[in-house]
C-alpha cells in the first residue's frame, strides 16, 4: 500500500524543481478537491485513489508542463469516476482545466483496444482527433504510464488488453511526441505481460552479465571523458545498455539470440556546444574504429519528432561495437521530453496555444521516417477535419467522412444494415438517424426484418459515397415499379416546366431519337434510372431540350403541320404559361414567337392568333402590329404577358451598323463569346461607303440581358449603332 503523503510529497517536490516559484494555492485545492471527490474508491491494490491522480500530476509535471496541465492531471478521473461535472470545475479551477479534463474523460471513455493491425492508424488518429489539446494527449500518456507501473494489481486480462492498447496506442504516440523516455518505458512493461518469456530472458541475461557489462561500459566511459576533458571539453558522458524491448526487437528483425545482437551497448556524450558535438565525434573515430556506413548526422537532418543527435557506431578494443550518441543538453532534453519540453520553451517566450499547435501540426505530418528502426506510421493531429472516428458496440473502429450520420455507418458496416435500419442508438441513447456523428461515439443500429428499407431522403442525409451508392443499388434492385413512377413524376414536372411535350405527345420518330440520346431503350427504363437515384431529372432534360426545341421548331414552320396539342391534363396542371408566355382567356394554345421582331421576357408584347398556329407574340412596337385596329382582324389580336421566372431563352435578334474592317467580325463574335451568349447566327454585309452591317441573332433570357449584350457590342471600336432585328 502506497501513501497519501508519500505521493503528495512527490508531486510536491517534482512541481517545484520544474516550476520554481510555482504558486501552489490552487494545486493544493485540486489536491484537495480529487481526494474528497475520490475518497470512498480505491486503487486495485487497495490504496487510496487519489495516489494515482497525484502520481499522473508528477509525471506530468516532469514533462515540463503547466499548472493547467497539473490541474488537468490531479482532476482527470473526477467527471468519470465522480459525480464531479465540467461546470463544477470549470467555476473552481478555471475553463482551461475544465476541458483538459473533459478532453482526458472522452478518451477514457473510448476504447482503444483492437485486434485488427489494420485498424491502429484510425486508432491513433482518433485518439489524436479527439484530443484537440495536445495537453489531452499527454495526460493521458502519464496516466496511462502510471497505470502500466501498477499493472500488477490488474487481472490478467486486463493486464494482456491494456497492454496491446499501450503497444498499439500510447507507445507510438510518445515516440511521435518525441518522449522516448515514456515510449521505453511504456515498451518494456507491456512487453513483460505480453511476452513474459522473452521479457525473463533478456533481463535475466543481462542480470547475469551485469558485471561484465558494467566494467566495460566503465572502460569506456573512462577513455572518452578523459580524452576529452584532457582537449577542455565540459562533457557528461555515460553508457547503458538499450532497453529491454528494443533489444527484444532487434533479436527478432535480425533473427538472433542475444549474444549475437550487434549493438546493445549505448553511451551518450552530452555536451554544451553544437561546434562541440562535431569536436567530440573527431575524437571518438580517434580513439576507437569506427564502423562504416552507420554514423548518421541528425543534428544537421532533425528526426520528424525534432530528435537531434550525432549518431556513430564504434569497436572498442575488445572488439565489442557500441553506438555512441552526441548531443547539447538542449538536444538531450527534447529527446526525453520530446514534444513536452518544446511546449515549455515556447510557454516562456509567450507564444499562442496555435503557434504550439502548429508545431504539433507540422510534427505529425512528416512521413519521412529515414531511420527504418524507428517507423511508426505517421499520425497528424488536426489534419482529420473531412473524417470522423466512431466504434461499433464491440469497439471495432469506422472512419467515415465528417458530418456521417447512423445512415452512413450502418451502410459502412453492410449493406443489408443499412437496408434494415429503423434506429440507432448513439453512447446507448436513442438518436435521429440524421444525427452527424462525433469522434468517439459508440454507434449501435436498431434493424428490423420488417424494415421497408432505405428512403430516398437518405440520399440527401448521408455524407459517404459508399452508402449513396448502396441505397441507389437497393432501389434499383428492389423497387423498380416505384422507381419508374417516381421517376416519371420528377421527369414529367421538369418537363412541364420548361413546357416541353411530354413523352407521348411527340411524334415516334423524335421520341426514339431522344431516347437514344439518352442511351435508353425505353421511357420506363429511364424513369427507373431517375426513380433511383442514377440520372437527375434535370440533367436528362437537359440532354434532350434542343432537340425538342429544334423539332418543335421545325414543326412549327412546315405549313402543313398541326399545331402541337396540349392534352387536357397537361393544361390542367400548367394552366397558363406556354413557352414562358400566358395569353389571356385561352388555356391551351401553342405559342411562337414572331421573327418580325423576335420578343424577348421584358418586351411589351401582343399576341395575335394565327390560322393554324396558335397565338405567335410579337413585341408591342413591331410593324407588323399596326393594324391591330383593323376591325376584320381586331378580335384575332389578344392580350399576352410574360410568365414570371421562366429560364427558358428566346431568340433575337440584333443589327449592328459598322465601319468596315478586317477583323471586326472576330471582334463580334468574341464579345459575344466572352459574354457567354449563345450565338444562333452570325453575319456581315459590306454596303457602299465603306460600311457594313451585321445581324446576330442569339439566346437571351430577357430585355435586361438583351440590353446589356447590346452595350457590350457598341462598345466595340467601329460598331457605330444597333436595331432590333425586324425581319
Ligand atoms: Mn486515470
Amino acid at each position: 500500500m502506497e501513501s497519501f503523503a508519500e505521493h503528495y510529497g512527490a508531486m510536491y517536490q517534482t512541481v517545484n524543481r520544474c516550476m520554481p516559484g510555482v504558486d501552489m494555492t490552487l494545486i493544493d485545492k485540486a489536491v484537495e478537491y480529487a481526494q474528497d471527490k475520490h475518497k470512498h474508491q480505491k486503487r486495485k491494490d487497495g490504496s487510496p485513489y487519489i495516489i494515482h491522480p497525484l502520481a499522473v500530476a508528477e509525471i506530468v509535471a516532469e514533462m515540463g508542463l503547466d499548472v493547467d496541465a497539473i490541474l488537468g492531471a490531479l482532476l482527470h478521473d473526477c467527471i468519470e469516476d465522480t459525480d464531479a461535472s465540467h461546470d463544477d470545475i470549470a467555476r473552481l479551477f478555471g475553463n482551461t482545466t475544465a476541458e483538459l479534463v473533459e478532453g482526458v474523460t472522452k478518451l477514457t471513455r473510448a476504447n482503444f483496444a483492437s485486434s485488427e493491425e489494420q485498424q491502429m492508424e484510425n486508432l491513433r488518429k482518433m485518439f489524436m482527433a479527439m484530443s484537440k489539446d495536445i495537453r489531452v494527449v499527454l495526460i493521458k500518456i502519464a496516466d496511462r504510464l502510471h497505470n502500466m507501473r501498477t499493472m500488477q494489481y490488474q487481472t490478467p486480462a486486463k493486464q494482456i488488453s491494456k497492454c496491446r492498447e499501450t503497444m498499439d496506442i500510447y507507445a507510438p504516440l510518445a515516440h511521435r511526441l518525441g518522449m522516448q523516455k515514456i515510449k521505453w518505458e511504456l515498451e518494456d512493461i507491456a512487453l513483460r505481460y505480453l511476452d513474459p518469456a522473452s521479457y525473463e530472458n533478456i533481463t535475466a541475461y543481462l542480470q547475469a552479465h551485469k558485471e561484465q557489462d558494467e566494467a566495460f561500459m566503465h572502460t569506456i566511459q573512462d577513455r572518452i571523458t578523459q580524452r576529452l576533458s584532457a582537449m577542455g571539453i565540459h562533457n557528461t558522458t555515460y553508457g547503458r545498455i538499450k532497453h529491454v524491448y528494443s533489444i527484444y526487437r532487434k533479436m527478432n528483425l535480425q533473427d538472433k539470440t542475444i549474444d549475437e545482437l550487434y549493438d546493445i551497448y549505448a553511451f551518450r556524450v552530452i555536451v554544451d556546444t553544437i561546434p562541440n558535438c562535431y569536436n567530440v565525434l573527431g575524437h571518438i573515430h580517434d580513439l576507437f574504429n569506427l564502423v562504416p556506413g552507420r554514423f548518421k548526422d541528425y543534428i544537421s537532418t532533425p528526426k520528424p519528432n525534432m530528435y537531434q543527435s550525432l549518431h556513430t557506431t564504434v569497436i572498442g578494443s575488445q572488439g565489442i561495437p557500441f553506438e555512441v550518441q552526441i548531443r547539447t543538453w538542449d538536444m538531450h532534453h527534447t529527446a526525453e521530453y520530446g514534444i513536452a519540453a518544446h511546449w515549455k520553451y515556447k510557454q516562456g517566450s509567450g507564444d499562442g496555444n496555435e503557434k504550439d499547435f502548429e508545431w504539433v501540426r507540422r510534427l505529425l505530418e512528416s512521413q519521412q521516417d529515414t531511420d527504418a528502426e524507428d517507423y511508426v506510421s505517421s499520425l497528424k493531429i488536426d489534419m482529420f477535419d473531412d473524417e470522423v472516428f466512431v466504434f461499433t458496440p464491440k469497439g471495432k473502429i469506422v472512419s467515415l467522412p465528417a458530418g456521417s450520420t447512423p445512415i452512413d455507418f450502418a451502410y459502412a458496416i453492410h449493406s443489408g444494415v443499412g437496408n434494415a435500419l429503423v434506429g440507432a442508438k448513439v453512447n446507448n441513447r436513442i438518436c435521429n438517424i440524421d444525427t452527424p456523428l462525433e469522434n468517439g461515439d459508440i454507434v449501435e443500429i436498431i434493424t428490423s426484418k420488417s424494415a421497408k428499407g432505405p428512403s430516398r431522403d437518405w440520399l440527401n442525409i448521408c455524407q459517404s459515397n459508399q452508402a449513396r451508392t448502396k441505397i441507389k443499388q437497393w432501389f434499383k434492385k428492389e423497387k423498380r415499379e416505384e422507381n419508374v413512377l417516381h421517376g416519371r413524376s420528377s421527369f414529367e414536372a421538369e418537363m412541364r416546366r420548361l413546357t416541353l411535350p411530354l413523352p407521348g405527345q411527340m411524334d415516334s420518330e423524335l421520341e426514339q431519337q431522344l431516347l437514344k440520346k439518352l442511351s435508353f431503350d425505353n421511357w420506363d427504363d429511364m424513369y427507373a434510372a431517375i426513380g433511383y437515384g442514377g440520372l437527375t431529372a434535370t440533367k436528362a432534360v437537359g440532354r434532350i431540350r434542343d432537340d425538342i426545341h429544334r423539332a418543335t421548331k421545325a414543326h412549327t414552320t412546315d405549313k402543313s403541320a398541326n399545331p402541337l396539342k396540349l392534352t387536357p391534363e397537361e393544361v390542367r396542371q400548367n394552366r397558363h404559361a406556354v413557352n414562358g408566355v400566358i395569353v389571356e382567356d385561352i388555356e391551351s394554345c401553342m405559342i411562337k414567337f414572331s421573327k418580325c421582331c423576335t420578343p424577348v421576357p421584358g418586351d411589351a408584347i401582343v399576341g395575335f392568333i394565327t390560322k393554324g398556329f396558335g397565338v405567335s407574340v410579337h413585341r408591342a412596337d413591331c410593324p407588323n402590329t399596326r393594324h391591330r385596329d383593323d376591325p376584320r382582324q381586331s378580335a384575332r389580336w389578344v392580350r399576352v404577358r410574360w410568365a414570371t421566372q421562366d429560364e427558358q431563352p428566346f431568340d433575337t435578334t440584333l443589327e449592328l451598323d459598322c465601319i468596315t474592317r478586317d477583323g471586326l467580325l472576330l471582334d463580334v463574335a468574341t464579345a459575344m463569346t466572352t459574354a457567354r451568349v449563345r450565338v444562333k447566327e452570325l453575319s456581315g454585309k459590306d454596303l457602299p461607303g465603306g460600311r457594313s452591317v451585321f445581324t446576330v441573332r442569339f439566346e437571351v433570357k430577357n430585355v435586361g440581358e438583351l440590353e446589356a449584350i447590346r452595350t457590350r457590342l457598341l462598345n466595340i471600336r467601329d460598331v457605330t449603332g444597333s436595331r432590333r432585328g425586324q425581319n
